[in-house]
């Protein structure tokens, strides 16, 4: 389960166990995480509140350049206050390298390997997740950092939910067809994608854990006080919140 902490952060209560883990989403509480909207000076000021509630260094964070595509990147040290080009998904098995998504409505994804030090982070649009981004990581960490898919803990943060992701019925189709009837809803005619389901079903098939996969059931676009939605608040939107994984040395 996600526990809102008082000062306005969501953590995984599970994931408490592994002292050396960071992670956390912000919340609209803590403000606008994402350069481009509002001032840089106040983008800096909210990434340090979140950065000080969590304890990571927020000058050592690794950011993916998010362009809802499918591509995950390898990162280390030396992509220390970077934006990694074409990349949608970061791993590393860096001690005091933060990886860091922003989010208005797209899933923020952590992924943690315990047995290895490996970890993760995604951002799923449904581009993204129709590009397979959820196994494409597992995968990635398979690979690249020899990782056993069922030992990877992996967590969906808050991201929007099929009672507002109202969707073209062709879209709709195409996440039928490749992740299973379950990902959408239909409803007099008009059709929902449930993106949750969509990325967990793409997780187990890439051999990822049920079990080990937490699943935040909030939906971004009905919890104004908390989160950006760009579904809701379209052309006047004024934000988004973030995620971060990182591990401490
Ligand atoms: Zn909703």
């Amino acid at each position: 389960v996600l526990k809102l902490t008082k000062k306005g952060v969501y953590v995984w209560g599970k994931w408490a166990m592994f002292p050396r883990l960071v992670h956390g989403f912000s919340t609209r509480i803590l403000g606008n995480m994402k350069f481009g909207f509002g001032s840089d000076e106040e983008v800096r000021k909210n990434r340090q509140k979140f950065a000080k509630i969590l304890g990571f260094n927020p000058e050592r964070i690794v950011e993916a350049e998010q362009i809802h595509g499918g591509q995950i990147a390898a990162v280390g040290k030396t992509d220390i206050d970077q934006e990694i080009k074409g990349a949608d998904g970061l791993v590393t098995h860096g001690l005091k390298v933060y990886l860091f998504v922003k989010v208005a409505d797209c899933i923020p994804i952590l992924f943690f390997d315990p047995m290895r030090g490996v970890i993760g982070i995604a951002h799923a649009g449904w581009r993204g997740i129709l590009a397979g981004i959820g196994a494409n990581t597992v995968k990635f960490m398979e690979t690249r950092f020899s990782c056993i898919p069922k030992d990877i803990l992996v967590g969906l943060g808050p991201s929007i939910g099929s009672c507002c992701y109202l969707v073209p019925k062709k879209r709709a189709l195409k996440f039928q067809k490749k992740f299973g009837k379950e990902t959408v809803r239909e409803k007099e005619g008009r059709w929902y994608l449930d993106l949750k389901k969509a990325v967990c079903n793409d997780l187990i098939s890439a051999g990822a854990l049920p079990s080990k996969i937490e699943v935040f059931s909030l939906c971004t676009a009905c919890c104004p006080n908390f989160f950006f939605s760009y579904r809701r608040e379209g052309e006047s939107l004024s934000g988004e919140t973030a995620a971060v994984i990182g591990l401490k040395d």
